[in-house]
């Protein structure tokens, strides 16, 4: 049977808006993703053995949004049909403890997208540090009050020592937050509950040097060099949720900040993350 004239022109009209519609968003999908890859990775047109790791990127990025999102999405979808099907049988915590839910679930979604913006605007170059003068005992305290309005169990795991004669240290505040705050969570993160995590900051040889330590399941040596990746998660992690992101956040910290960092660690014994920060220069990357 053939179509009449005027149908079958609309109907090709409609197969070519289709597939250049899909065109399109091959080529969007590639531009969004091309700035968090293009360190560890070369260009997409690159058929070279390193595109197959640009493959096995795509995949975690792919593995992780839809897992971090599918849990969320499935409590947010729970609490919401719990509110509207039970309304008037609910008891007023039961109403509030439904809402914390949703809330808790949409801060987890809105954290993942802020995370992968974050990076992706930091390897365009996109990010400068803005330096000031951080007092160092009020940054620590700041750090504790953060860390225990995240997660109020860790509160008083942490032993934090400042040990310099400096006051304040030039730098920048919301980048040297974030990466030490990165940091302590892992620690706390990887190590058993009743296990201590230490913050350690001085000053020697015009370097603000932080050290990191916890007493947790460590990190498997032949893993070590990966674990800043993005979306990089180690084997022995599986049982506790996350991103792979934390620390790619924090290595773009610390290349802002001009500094370096290095992790030892021993399986099952614990690890420690040393970052040095250069006081004097201003590193600018452009
Ligand atoms: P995640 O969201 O998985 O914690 P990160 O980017 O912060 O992502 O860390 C990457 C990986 O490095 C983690 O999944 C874990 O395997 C390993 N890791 C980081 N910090 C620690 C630590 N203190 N102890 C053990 N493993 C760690």
């Amino acid at each position: 049977m053939s179509l009449p004239p005027d149908q079958m022109i609309r109907l090709q009209t409609q197969l070519q808006r289709e597939q250049r519609w899909r065109e399109l968003s091959r080529a969007s999908a590639q531009k969004s993703i091309q700035p968090l890859t293009s360190s560890v990775n070369p260009p997409f047109d690159d058929v070279s053995p390193a595109a197959t790791s640009l493959d096995t990127l795509k995949t975690r990025l792919i593995r992780t949004i839809s897992h971090e999102y599918r849990t969320p999405l499935t409590i947010i979808s729970l609490a919401a049909e719990s509110l509207a099907q039970n309304r008037t049988r609910l008891t007023v915590e039961q109403r509030q403890q439904c809402f914390r839910q949703i809330q808790q679930a949409m801060r987890r979604m809105t954290k993942l997208i802020n995370d992968v913006l974050w990076i992706s605007q930091a390897e365009a170059q996109e990010i400068e540090p803005h330096f000031s003068a951080i007092p160092l005992a009020d940054f620590c305290e700041r750090i504790l009050e953060e860390l225990t309005r995240l997660h109020p169990e860790w509160g008083d795991r942490l032993q934090a020592q400042v040990r310099t004669p400096f006051v304040a240290v030039p730098s920048d505040p919301f980048l040297l937050q974030q990466l030490v705050l990165q940091l302590l969570i892992n620690a706390l993160k990887y190590s058993e509950p009743e296990q201590p995590v230490t913050l350690e900051l001085v000053i020697a040889r015009a370097m603000l040097r932080i050290r990191v330590c916890d007493r947790g399941r460590g990190i498997p040596a032949s893993e070590c060099d990966r674990i800043y990746d993005c979306f990089y998660r180690a084997q022995n992690v599986e049982s506790i949720a996350g991103t792979g992101l934390g620390l790619t956040i924090a290595k773009q910290c610390v290349d802002l900040l001009g500094g370096q960092i290095d992790c030892t660690s021993r399986l099952g014994q614990g690890s420690e993350f040393q970052v040095k920060l250069p006081l004097a220069v201003r590193h600018r990357r452009r």
